[in-house]
Parts: structure tokens; C-alpha cells; sequence
């Protein structure tokens, strides 16, 4: 088993980091994502503890209060976070902890975990993000087109990050993935 490691992996919603992070689990069993914590509703298909952990909004501030966060954002009117104790359990066990977080959370868990390994997920153009997201079937118009906007505005983040890597085939983006937080290449 590889050692453990902290990773930051952000990108446009649609590009493809959930199919990532699974695919690359299947390689490296000891990658695992940190399960954030949020105030919004469940969505079909999502399982608390697995998705995320839903709590509500007096659990929310209470944990924000007493510092149980790396950090946390508000996004439309509902409150996610990183919490603390999970993320550096599962660095205690070894485990590549995976950060899944927006671009400004990331700059928050960068500037505070100086040993973390930025990766920025890009699509291999804008007309495939669009495919993604319209592929997933989970969003109205209106949903797709603030998700749309929201794309333009995070990849002017992406030279904040350590690495770039386009997701285009699946397996060759995973493979890159592992050589930079395993191989530290
Ligand atoms: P995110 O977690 O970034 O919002 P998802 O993992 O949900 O994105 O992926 C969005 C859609 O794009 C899904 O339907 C997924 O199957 C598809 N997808 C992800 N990666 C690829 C890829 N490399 N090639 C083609 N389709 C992909």
C-alpha cells in the first residue's frame, strides 16, 4: 500500500471528479474521499455518511463554531465543510485523503495545509463539459446554465493549483493522477 497523502481536487462541476475519484479507487484502494459536511437537502440516490454527512443548520454552526472545520462555504443558501477530525484520521491511517472542494474552499485548505497536493481537473473543452452535464440528467436549464457560468468563473483558478490535468480518457487522466500524488511526479 502506498503512504498516505493529502489531496486537493477541485474542478467545473461535470468535468468528472466523483467518476475520478471511483476510478482511481478501483487502482488504489487506500484513496479515500473526506466526506463533507453540508446543510442542504439530500438529492435521490445520496446516502448520509456517504455523499455527505447532512446535518442541520444549528449542528452546522455549532461545528463551525467550535472550530471542527478546515473550512466551510456558503452556496446558495446552503452550507458545506471540510471537517477537521475525519480528514486527519484518515491521514493517521495512512489513507490518500481526497479534498473535493470549490476553488475558493481549496485556497482556504491550501494556505492552511501547506503539505497538500493541488490538482485541478480540466475538461477537454467547453462543448464536453456541456455534454457532461446535460449526459448526467440530474439539473433543469436553469440549473445547467448557472453551472455553465460558475465553470467560466472556477477554471480562472486553475493555475492556482499545483497540477493541471485534462480529463478527457478516463483511465489515462486517473493514471496521471496516481504518478503525481504517488510518485510525487
Ligand atoms: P463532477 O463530480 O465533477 O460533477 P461527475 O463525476 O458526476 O462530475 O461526471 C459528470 C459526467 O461526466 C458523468 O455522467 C460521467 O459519467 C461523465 N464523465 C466523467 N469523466 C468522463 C470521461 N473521462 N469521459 C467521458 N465522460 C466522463
Amino acid at each position: 500500500m502506498s503512504k498516505g497523502a493529502l489531496v486537493i481536487l477541485s474542478g467545473p462541476s461535470g468535468v468528472g471528479k466523483d467518476t475520478v475519484i471511483e476510478a482511481w479507487k478501483q487502482i488504489r484502494p487506500n484513496v479515500v474521499r473526506v466526506v463533507a459536511y453540508t446543510t442542504r437537502q439530500p438529492r435521490k440516490g445520496e446516502s448520509d455518511g456517504i455523499d455527505y454527512r447532512f446535518v442541520s443548520e444549528d449542528e452546522f454552526r455549532t461545528m463551525a463554531d467550535s472550530g471542527k472545520f478546515l473550512e466551510w462555504k456558503e452556496v446558495h443558501g446552503n452550507f458545506y465543510a471540510t471537517p477537521l477530525n475525519d480528514m486527519q484520521a484518515l491521514l493517521d491511517d495512512e489513507k490518500i485523503a481526497i479534498l473535493k472542494i470549490d476553488v475558493q474552499g481549496a485556497i482556504t485548505a491550501m494556505e492552511k495545509r501547506s503539505d497538500a497536493i493541488s490538482i485541478f481537473l480540466l475538461p477537454p473543452s467547453w462543448e464536453e463539459l456541456e455534454r457532461r452535464i446535460r449526459g448526467r440528467k440530474t439539473d433543469s436549464e436553469e440549473v445547467i446554465k448557472i453551472r455553465l457560468e460558475n465553470a467560466e468563473r472556477e477554471m480562472a483558478f486553475a493555475d492556482k493549483y499545483q497540477h493541471q490535468v485534462v480529463n478527457d480518457d478516463l483511465n489515462k487522466c486517473v493514471e496521471e493522477i496516481d504518478r503525481i500524488v504517488v510518485s510525487g511526479r
